[in-house]
């Protein structure tokens, strides 16, 4: 398998990669009622929340602390877009991010696989194995990313449903394309 990332620096630089990610967010339409033209940018949420996560930060309590830090204001600013440095609290980011269509948090994934087919990089990851020839190996695994017993969503799944230990929880599966070698 040869690695050539070097020579695609310049398209997919970490850099131009979350650049990406952001214009997709500013095409999520504004959910609020009156767009609160004075309040925080609308895109400012998701691009608050995948700042958070790319730096993977603990909770969104440890986030919200650190936001005075120049550092990551100076980061929030310049590499995730975040206009005029204004990051929601947490239960705000909550409050607007919960009702937005996960379809909208697909657009960011899809671009990303784009630029990386239409730059070829997915040949690398081609193999052969016996009679099947330029397969892709792609590797899955589950987890549970939520559990309550008390709160839940629409979209929860419900475990011991009406029963007095009745719970609510999400699972999510990630795949992720793997080399043999
Ligand atoms: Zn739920």
């Amino acid at each position: 398998m040869t690695t050539a990332l070097h020579k695609y620096s310049k398209h997919l630089s970490i850099k131009n990669l979350i650049l990406e990610i952001c214009k997709c967010f500013d095409q999520i339409p504004d959910n609020r009622p009156n767009n609160c033209s004075n309040g925080i940018p609308f895109s400012n949420f998701a691009k608050s929340a995948f700042a958070m996560m790319h730096q993977k930060y603990d909770s969104m309590l440890s986030f919200d602390t650190d936001q005075a830090e120049p550092v990551l204001q100076h980061n929030l600013e310049t590499l995730y877009h975040v206009k005029d440095g204004r990051v929601p609290s947490d239960t705000h980011m909550r409050e607007i991010l919960d009702p937005i269509d996960p379809v909208e948090f697909r657009k960011p994934f899809k671009k990303l696989f784009s630029l990386i087919q239409r730059n070829k990089l997915l040949k690398n990851f081609e193999f052969k194995c016996g009679n099947l020839k330029d397969c892709y190996l792609m590797a899955v695994d589950g987890t549970g990313l939520f559990y309550s017993g008390e709160c839940r969503c629409n979209e929860c799944c419900v475990k011991n449903e009406g029963k007095s230990n009745e719970s609510y929880y999400h699972n999510l599966m990630g795949g992720c394309i793997v080399h043999p070698g």
